[in-house]
């Protein structure tokens, strides 16, 4: 469905808004309605030349800013962001899909890295050792590195770019952002955020495009580093093609989050995690929980209580207060995700909840809550992340199975515990490999002075992001050696320099 005149969405170069002159576009939805309520311009490599030419220009005179100039902008960048918040979630909830107090909550956990990031001045001291030799003192600085890049997904179109752009504008770099084609309004809100909050042009830059813009900055040799969140597929191929031409890249890739619950839990209360954690944003979340693993008894119980839960959420228009759960991103997503269902059927999975036969809304991309039991780990539902309202329970005999379980799987972003037996869940964070832990909490997304990261096919690179693993990201290191000897000492010495 197409409405009058679809909204032109134009990039964001030099400080202002740019229109393309690429001549292709692509449709930005409404999810909630089905209509398309806007084009976003798809970036030539031409376009991108021109976007990497303004930041590097402003990279030059931003990294002379003085650090307290620096955090005087993050802080009134933060200060807008914060009294802005209802407009931006407004955009989030219009383009996404997801439900605006969801909205607003993406947004308050972008600010805070933010709010992390206006500690720049502290972040960025160096280490100073005085007299390592004789007369030789020896100091450590961290510089930025340029021209660095976001490509970031339509799941979280405000937190995912505030994780990048507030430590590495914070820490002198130009940043340029490509955001996801399917929501990328809320970009170019960030972008008036920060000129308003007085940052040079040029230093916050939006190309909008597909996988031309993508491929012309892994290549482009002004760009010394890409930060991406994404599905794995595309995760590997950002780190591959971007470190083969010298890049420092940092890709995080899709999820399968399991939620482990132990007999001794309380089983009201891990139902409601399950539940909140499964089909919140209906489920378009690299935290979601997809999985819960039920141990040893406790399978029948839970699968009740999270059924019981299920006919009181109420799915519709993420603009409405009394919506519980929006719609899905796309048509064709959502037609994917059905898909699962049908196959998790047809493998021999107990469809205990089906949200195709939900009672939904006519227009619209939407699913019901789904809830299967009985799936075994040769299932697509299982192997493949399907990210949709769709939660599966793996029946485990023991601690070890489930433990086993989770450790065989190729994704490895989060996890979590329900418990009441402390030895139980510290053994559990001893053994699982699986880069966020959560211990009855679901989604364990780590507060912005941690950093956040999974492991095996959830993360390729070396550092997680935001938090310290960010500032070290965006920086690179020197070390100066300095001696201010008395002259009358000098001499000539061709042996390996020692510490005397
Ligand atoms: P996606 O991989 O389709 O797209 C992510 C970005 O890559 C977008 O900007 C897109 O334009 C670009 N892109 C897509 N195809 C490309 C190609 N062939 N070449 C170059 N660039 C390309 O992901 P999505 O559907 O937008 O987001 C959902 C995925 O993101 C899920 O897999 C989810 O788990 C993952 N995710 C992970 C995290 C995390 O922290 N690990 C966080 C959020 C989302």
């Amino acid at each position: 469905m197409t409405n009058a005149t679809p909204q032109r969405i134009s990039h964001w170069i030099d400080g202002s808004s740019t229109p393309g002159t690429s001549g292709r576009v692509g449709p930005v939805f409404n999810p909630a309605t089905g209509v398309q309520t806007g084009e976003v311009e798809l970036a030539s490599a031409a376009e991108v030349n021109t976007a990497v030419a303004s930041a590097k220009s402003a990279a030059r005179d931003w990294r002379q800013a003085s650090l307290s100039r620096r955090a005087a902008v993050l802080f009134a960048f933060r200060e807008l962001l914060h009294a802005r918040t209802d407009e931006l979630a407004a955009i989030v909830t219009a383009e996404h899909g997801k439900v605006l107090s969801d909205a607003v909550g993406e947004i308050s956990r972008g600010l805070e890295n933010v709010e992390y990031a206006t500690g720049v001045p502290n972040l960025l001291k160096g280490g100073f050792s005085e007299q390592a030799s004789t007369g030789v003192d020896v100091y450590s600085i961290r510089q930025p590195l340029g021209v660095v890049a976001g490509i970031t997904p339509f799941n979280f179109p405000v937190m995912v770019p505030l994780w990048m752009c507030a430590n590495a504008i914070a820490t002198g770099n130009a940043f340029i952002l490509k955001p996801s084609e399917k929501d990328p309004s809320a970009a170019l809100f960030l972008a008036q955020l920060w000129k308003d909050a007085g940052l040079p042009d040029g230093v916050f830059t939006v190309v909008h495009g597909d996988k031309e813009a993508v491929d012309t900055l892994l290549r482009h040799e002004d760009v010394a580093a890409v930060s991406f969140v994404g599905s794995t597929p595309i995760a590997k191929y950002i780190y591959e093609t971007g470190t083969a031409h010298g890049k420092r890249v940092q890709a995080l890739g899709g999820a399968k989050n399991h939620m482990v619950v132990l007999p001794d839990a309380d089983i009201d209360m891990a139902a409601d995690a399950a539940v909140s954690a499964a089909y919140g944003a209906a489920g378009e979340r690299c935290m979601a929980i997809s999985v819960a693993v039920a141990v040893g008894g406790v399978g029948d119980a839970l699968v009740d209580a999270i059924a019981a839960r299920l006919p009181k959420l109420t799915v519709g228009n993420g603009a409405d207060a009394d919506t519980d759960m929006g719609p899905l991103i796309t048509a064709e997503h959502r037609d994917k995700v059905a898909g699962y269902i049908a196959a998790g059927a047809s493998s021999g999975a107990s469809v205990v909840v089906d949200g195709r036969e939900a009672d939904l809304p006519a227009e619209g991309f939407f699913l019901g809550t789904t809830l299967l039991d009985h799936v075994t780990a040769d299932m697509s539902v299982y192997t493949d992340e399907i990210f949709g309202p769709v939660l599966s329970v793996v029946r485990a005999d023991t601690y070890d199975d489930a433990l086993a379980l989770i450790n065989a799987n190729q994704f490895a972003n989060g996890t979590a515990i329900f418990t009441r037996d402390g030895g139980a869940a510290r053994q559990f964070q001893f053994d699982v490999e699986v880069g966020m832990i959560g211990i009855n909490v679901p989604i364990p997304v780590p507060v912005a002075y941690y950093s956040f990261g999974g492991w095996k096919a959830s993360l390729f690179g070396d550092n997680h992001m935001y938090g310290p693993e960010g500032i070290n990201f965006y920086t690179r290191g020197k070390v100066v050696t300095s001696r201010w000897p008395d002259p009358a000492t000098s001499t000539v010495d061709l042996g390996f320099p020692r510490t005397r």
